[in-house]
């Protein structure tokens, strides 16, 4: 951006990386590296997951640490929807690399992939639903690799009043509904869920609570970032998990 009209609007709005605050960019290439990795298993680090059975596996795009945290804080929260460009590709690649890892399941039929819903008032004040624009991300990267996918909404927003923040917030406004889609379909069809990010795990148990008894069956979970936790130690190259770098 070096243009008079960029100059002058730097002016007015000042831009900078969220992830590290650097000056005059969008997002800095050093920030923007870690959404390139291969994405990470990390179902371990997250105890709420602990009691669904069998085990969903959960992969990560990146950790949730201080860069990504703000990058996603920034896109969420601070009206930084133009990081959807970067993001939406590192959904999209994510699942490209995990398609293999779903197993035979992922490959036999057609893969719902299902966004766990923002509350109604974030989508009201984001104008913009973005979980559901993840779940077309996620989509789109399992077609890259030849899996048959769609978005679809299977989940409705959490119901009842919430006056936590965070995933303890979440996890008292109750669980999410599974919408009537999800006795709809003809037959079993294997679920990609996806979410922003993964902390306690919480979200991603209520919402296969939710689906429990529907033809949607969870295969597994997709999201952006996770916290960081023991046991996060294996990353996806080439459709086989092995130990991460460092
Ligand atoms: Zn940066």
């Amino acid at each position: 951006m070096a243009g008079p009209v960029a100059r002058l609007a730097r002016l007015v709005v000042p831009v900078a990386c969220p992830g590290c605050g650097l000056t005059d960019v969008r997002w800095c290439d050093a920030c923007e590296a870690a959404w390139w990795e291969p994405p990470l298993r990390c179902e371990s680090g997250a105890p709420r997951l602990d009691a669904l059975a069998p085990v969903l596996p959960v992969w990560s795009i990146t950790e949730l640490d201080g860069p990504a945290h703000g990058i996603v804080a920034a896109w969420k929260d601070e009206g930084r929807r133009d990081l959807g460009r970067l993001l939406r590709p590192a959904m999209r690649r994510g699942a490209r690399e995990v398609a293999a890892a779903l197993g035979p399941a992922g490959a036999s039929s057609r893969v719902a992939v299902a966004p766990c819903p923002a509350r109604a008032a974030h989508t009201r004040r984001r104008g913009e639903d973005l979980p559901l624009m993840l779940a077309g991300a996620a989509a789109a990267g399992l077609v890259d690799a030849g899996v048959p996918a769609a978005p679809v909404t299977a989940l409705a927003p959490a119901t009842g009043a919430s006056r936590g923040s965070g995933d303890r917030g979440r996890w008292r406004a109750g669980p999410s509904l599974a919408r009537p889609v999800a006795w709809r379909e003809p037959a079993p069809r294997p679920v990609l869920l996806v979410d922003d990010v993964l902390t306690t795990g919480a979200t991603l148990a209520r919402a296969a609570a939710a689906l429990a008894g529907s033809r949607l069956v969870p295969i597994g979970a997709l999201v952006l970032a996770s916290a960081p936790g023991p046991g996060k130690v294996l990353r996806v190259r080439d459709g086989r998990s092995e130990p991460a770098l460092g």
